[in-house]
């Protein structure tokens, strides 16, 4: 069976032989947690220099057979996405803005000197999983399938240079609710000794190794007792950039006048498509949008005198995340009363309304898969 991804780029379906059982699949599908069961396909394709890409493939999900001088086990050269498949309320699957995740998985790869994926096969690569595999995304509120699509260098050689062979992967996993009990503020633990992200390195980009670097500080942060890591600038070591692998918003004032500021793409930030939709969503609500610096000084002093009444975190995997208590060497403070504000609260609805398909998408955010 044959399919195309684009043009010139023919999709070879072959429809894996063995898939898990109904009834193993519905307890999965029950309490599917995150990322540790895979759906039974995976999308892959080749780039090899001077011919482009090739073999694009849907087939059963597998481990991969790789060189062990293959280049990204070496020196790193590997970037990924992150996006979800929703059942809509309606009936039928839809992804939010999987353009989106294309584009910036584009711009990841020329940061990493990697060959961009053309931006439609990247989207007709995750559809055509989603479609394929559509019996494995939850139904229930709040769940999803979230979708992995990631490139990696796998030529056999131990020199520094760009590779010249790679593998585009997207594989699939069901996720339950972040929030099964309701939405639960987090704590989170300002890092003082370890960066991010410096100007001119690979915060923009969603590079794996960013991770890398961040695990010791996130268990710093659990040592000290809270549930995430807060990064703040490389240079001046003052300014509020993001949540763990998450963006972040700060709400003013209260009610229809408050005013929502998040920290500004200085190019060690990750751009966030939920910070994106957020900014127009709450822009939309009425609010004022404000994308500026806001250092540790002045979120303590507001939290402190009242004026910053909310605070929240947000991303694919967990939406919105409210922020309840920080923790950091200069003093620690709560926010508001340490619980979940109704700004955070109101936007995380409206998001989850637009994604599940319960109201009306006027920005063309909704993708239909089937
Ligand atoms: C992926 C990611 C985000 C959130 O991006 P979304 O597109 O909203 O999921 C934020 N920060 C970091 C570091 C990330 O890797």
């Amino acid at each position: 069976m044959t399919d195309r991804l684009s043009a010139d780029l023919p999709l070879t379906v072959e429809p894996a032989r063995r898939r898990m059982h109904a009834g193993e699949r519905t307890r999965v599908l029950d309490s599917p947690g995150f990322g540790q069961v895979f759906t039974d396909h995976m999308v892959s394709l080749r780039w090899v220099k001077g011919q482009g890409w090739c073999e694009a493939r849907l087939s059963a999900y597998a481990p991969l057979t790789l060189d062990p001088s293959a280049t990204v086990l070496h020196y790193g050269q590997a970037i990924f996405e992150g996006l979800k498949a929703y059942h809509q309320d309606e009936g039928g699957i839809a992804t939010f803005r999987p353009d989106a995740n294309a584009r910036r998985f584009g711009r990841s790869a020329a940061r990493m000197a990697m060959p961009a994926v053309p931006e439609d096969a990247f989207v007709a690569a995750v559809d055509a999983l989603v479609d394929i595999d559509r019996d494995w995304i939850p139904t229930g509120a709040e769940k999803s399938l979230y979708i992995r699509p990631f490139m990696i260098a796998t030529e056999a050689f131990l020199g520094v240079r760009p590779a010249t062979r790679y593998l585009f992967l997207v594989i699939a996993s069901p996720a339950g609710a972040y929030f099964p009990q309701g939405v639960e503020p987090v704590s989170v633990y300002i890092s003082e000794d370890y960066v991010r992200a410096a100007p001119g390195g690979t915060g923009e980009a969603k590079a794996a190794g960013n991770y890398a670097a961040s695990l010791l500080a996130q268990q710093q942060a659990a040592e000290e007792g809270c549930d995430q890591v807060v990064w703040i600038d490389a240079v001046e070591r003052r300014y509020v950039e993001e949540m763990g692998g998450m963006n972040l918003f700060f709400v003013l004032g209260s009610g229809p006048h408050a005013e929502l500021v998040t920290p500004e793409l200085t190019g060690t930030l990750l751009p966030g498509i939920t910070r994106d939709s957020l900014i127009t969503l709450a822009r939309d609500a009425g609010y004022r949008v404000t994308e500026r610096r806001l250092s540790v000084d002045e979120w303590r002093d507001a939290a402190t005198r009242g004026t910053l009444t909310e605070t929240f975190a947000c991303g694919t995997a967990a939406v919105i995340t409210p922020v309840g208590h920080v923790q950091a060497k200069t003093g620690d403070f709560t926010i508001a009363d340490g619980g979940t504000g109704p700004i955070t609260l109101q936007l995380r609805q409206q998001l989850l309304d637009i994604q599940h398909g319960r109201v009306v998408d006027t920005r063309g955010w909704v993708h239909r898969v089937a």
